[in-house]
């Protein structure tokens, strides 16, 4: 077998595994990513056209947020620093049972661009930090490689508590913690938000759509721009997905830019 053969398979089959409808080859050529499965439903319908150098419109998740008369403590938080002191005395669901310290997110307060991932693993919950550890470095670098540096970005995630053994946060789990992370994103109202990792893109998004169906799209949550691509942790297991993460990146700069 060619080498360009071998490398249109392992294209493929990395995109089967995500769920992706195409794959660009280099040269341009493209491919179907389905196989002899067929085009998923959803691919059967036209997609609109780019506008410009932006990928077409995806979906819109437009949560309520709080008033003036909640008396929801997390919808009365007046700052990021609130939402934190609430976070760590969080015990909304079994997730505070194994933890050491919540993560409930680091930056500055008027940061553009917001990066959220799923939860915090085994140094994030021992450090209180998110994104540290190996993932957090690849993160930093990504970041470097299109010239906005780490310390300009909100970085949290969706739950704030470490699952055990680094599973995936459960259903209810996640439904306990999102209004922390929706009430950070309204105080902060950035720019552009990169979801990375499914995780983080479904609960945004409020689909369960797989991640290689959300990417490549000019989602919005409550009007802000939002991008999908792959979480740190998942390109240190398939480097393959690190040329799709730089694409996708690219685009949030393109966004942050405007
Ligand atoms: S994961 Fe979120 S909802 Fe659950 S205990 Fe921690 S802060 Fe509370």
């Amino acid at each position: 077998m060619s080498d360009a053969r071998a490398l249109a398979r392992a294209y493929l089959e990395q995109q089967r595994l995500v769920g992706g409808d195409a794959v660009v080859l280099p040269g341009g050529s493209g491919i179907g990513a389905r196989g002899a499965e067929g085009p998923r439903p959803e691919s059967r319908a036209p997609s609109p056209e780019p506008q410009g150098d932006l990928p077409p419109p995806g979906l819109s998740f437009d949560p309520p947020s709080g008033d003036l008369f909640s008396t929801d403590p997390i919808q009365q938080a007046a700052d990021l620093d609130a939402v934190a002191r609430l976070v760590a005395e969080c015990t909304k669901c079994r997730l505070c049972e194994s933890r050491t310290h919540t993560v409930p997110g680091e930056g500055p307060a008027h940061a553009r661009l917001v990066v959220v991932g799923e939860g915090p693993g085994r140094t994030e919950d021992a450090t209180g930090r998110p994104f540290v550890g190996q993932a957090g470095e690849l993160l930093t670098k990504i970041l470097a490689a299109i010239d906005w540096p780490r310390e300009q970005v909100f970085i949290c995630n969706v739950v704030k508590c470490r699952a055990p053994e680094n599973r995936v946060p459960l259903y209810d789990e996640i439904a306990a913690c999102r209004p922390y992370l929706f009430r950070q994103i309204e105080l902060l109202a950035p720019k552009v938000i990169l979801a990375m990792g499914g995780t983080a893109a479904q609960t945004l998004l409020d689909t369960k759509q797989s991640l290689g169906a959300l990417r490549n799209k000019l989602h919005r949550f409550r009007g802000t721009a939002l991008i999908v691509t792959y979480h740190p942790a998942a390109l240190l297991r398939n480097p393959n997905w690190k040329r799709p993460t730089w694409d996708d990146v690219r685009i949030a700069r393109r966004l942050l830019d405007r």
